[in-house]
């Protein structure tokens, strides 16, 4: 057998982030950004109601497929990955460090954070 093995990160990221999906806390937050929109009438003349999540950030409402969880305080942050220690219990937080953020506001939050690591890198090469 001439299997290696795998590097520790890349082999355990994904499966961490798998299992995130599934961590309360970040459900128990979800619920929180839920708002039940009025969106018409049944032919009966009930009412018709759309469960929708308001982003943390610009305050729209979005379909649940439109939104993300955000770690507020993000699961690497700009200092690059330090330890499991901290990878884990940030990406396993409490719903307080979650928000909703539809995909736009998540996507330009990211690149933000993404941008932020990449120039302590630089430096840190330096
Ligand atoms: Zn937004």
């Amino acid at each position: 057998m001439d299997k290696k093995v795998p590097n520790l990160y890349t082999w355990l990221v994904p499966k961490l982030r798998q299992i995130a999906r599934i961590w309360p806390g970040k459900n128990i937050a979800r619920d929180l950004a839920k708002e039940k929109v009025h969106i018409g009438f049944y032919k009966n003349g009930n009412p018709e109601y759309k469960v929708m999540y308001r982003c943390s950030s610009c305050k729209e409402l979005f379909d649940v497929k439109e939104t993300h969880m955000d770690h507020i305080t993000p699961v690497v942050g700009p200092e690059g990955f330090t330890n499991w220690e901290d990878y884990i219990t940030r990406m396993f937080s409490n719903p307080d460090n979650f928000q909703c953020l539809c995909l736009i506001c998540h996507g330009f939050k990211s690149d933000q954070e993404n941008k932020e690591r990449k120039e302590n890198r630089k430096k840190a090469k330096k």
